[in-house]
């Protein structure tokens, strides 16, 4: 078996126990089994890449837990061609998901560094579409705003007001809340001024910072 064969096999295999325990749309398993995560961090943690667990990337950050990047982009519920604003692009493997299922992706990444490397692993992968943005994600991006669906994917003080804002009627955002230790919010905003709250468990990211990196 060559080398993509046996990643590919065990990317399926890792995906395939994740639907078993925990309920995950089909097409956001079926999209994660596109996406060869081994390809969005360095050589040295490709061995790792289908253990489900977070992985070291550049810049001191990691990207999130095979179970977590699944269980965000389920809460997130959007259809294909909603206007999706990612924070945090990282390595772009979640942006990569996204861009799988169909949405039109738009992501921030606060570190330059990274932001560069995900810009070459997505178009290396084919993943054109993606807006990649080097920015704060605190002040999102009003000039696309709004977006249907906002996925946060480090650890944020509070629901970020302004990203709110840019949250279409309708919209949810997926946003892990809290310092040391964060619980996933699924936020929906009922019309322009009011907005649910539903928690979904509780998960450890990498913190939201503010300003960038160059
Ligand atoms: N989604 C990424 C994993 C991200 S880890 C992936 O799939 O690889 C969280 C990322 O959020 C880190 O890269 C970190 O630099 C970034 N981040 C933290 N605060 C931010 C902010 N204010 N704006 C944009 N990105 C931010």
């Amino acid at each position: 078996m060559d080398d993509d064969l046996f990643q590919q096999s065990l990317r399926y295999e890792v995906m395939d126990q994740i639907a078993g325990k925990c309920a995950i749309a089909d097409e956001v398993i079926l999209a994660m089994k596109s996406v060869p995560r081994h390809l969005f961090v360095g050589e040295d943690q490709r061995h790792a890449a289908y253990r489900d667990e977070p992985l070291p990337i550049a810049s001191g950050q990691t990207i999130s837990q095979i179970t977590t990047v699944a269980m965000q982009t389920g809460l997130l519920k959007m259809q294909k061609g909603d206007k999706v604003l990612e924070i945090g692009t990282g390595s772009g493997y979640q942006a990569a998901i996204l861009c799988e299922l169909g949405y039109r992706v738009y992501s921030i990444e606060r570190h330059k560094k990274l932001y560069l490397t995900a810009k070459e692993n997505l178009s290396a992968l084919g993943y054109k579409d993606a807006v990649l943005i080097h920015g704060d994600g605190f002040d999102g991006l009003p000039r696309y705003a709004p977006f249907n669906g906002i996925l946060i994917t480090c650890g944020a003080p509070e629901i970020p007001e302004k990203l709110l804002e840019q949250l279409a009627t309708g919209g949810r955002m997926v946003v892990p809340v809290g310092e040391k230790l964060q619980e996933m919010m699924v936020v929906e905003k009922t019309d322009d001024k009011n907005y649910t709250t539903t928690g979904a468990g509780y998960f450890r990211f990498v913190p939201m910072l503010k300003g960038i990196v160059n």
